[in-house]
């Protein structure tokens, strides 16, 4: 059984219901949530021209591979209307693998840890929230000590918990 963390974000639309539909997809997808972290707001990084995004962190376990998982995710993007044209532009739906176990995966189409997990406060503010021990596999450091080490000072604001 495969562990990992996935990083949801939207910031087009109902984004509480974008994220809720998001969830309710994953678990209809051979993956099972084990945790789920509150719904962070964060003003929209690269293109600051847009809307405020959603962000919310969850722990989920999977037979799935990290292809696999991969795959998936981004087949529920699609089946919930995300296109994809621009980089930074407005999305309905964005869906991060940050860990899969402690592995490190680079490949063209997959790196994990996540390359920006370490230096965006919305990802690591919800990560410490459902994961505050686990360990950095390439840095070797706690989320929480990477949270306390963030030289990002953007506001990452509680929504709902
Ligand atoms: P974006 O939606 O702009 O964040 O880019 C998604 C693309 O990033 C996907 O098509 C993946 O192939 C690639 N990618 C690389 N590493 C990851 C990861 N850890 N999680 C999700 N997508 C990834």
């Amino acid at each position: 059984m495969n562990r990992a963390y996935i990083l949801l974000g939207t910031n087009l639309g109902d984004k509480m219901d974008n994220l809720q539909e998001s969830i309710s997809l994953i678990e209809k997808s051979l993956i099972v949530i084990i945790s789920k972290s509150s719904v962070y707001e964060t003003a929209a990084w690269g293109n600051t021209n847009q809307d405020n995004f959603y962000n919310q962190v969850i722990e989920v376990n999977t037979e799935l591979s990290a292809t696999d998982l991969l795959k998936t995710l981004l087949q529920i993007e699609t089946q919930m209307g995300r296109v994809r044209n621009q980089k930074w532009e407005a999305r309905i739906i964005d869906l991060d693998i940050l860990y899969f176990n402690h592995e490190i995966i680079d490949t063209e189409n997959l790196k994990v840890p996540h390359p920006y997990l370490h230096v965006r406060r919305f990802t690591l503010a919800p990560l410490v929230q459902i994961a505050p021990e686990f360990l950095h596999p390439v840095f070797n450091k706690t989320n929480t000590v990477l949270l306390e080490n963030c030289s990002d000072n953007s506001e990452v604001k509680l929504v709902v918990t």
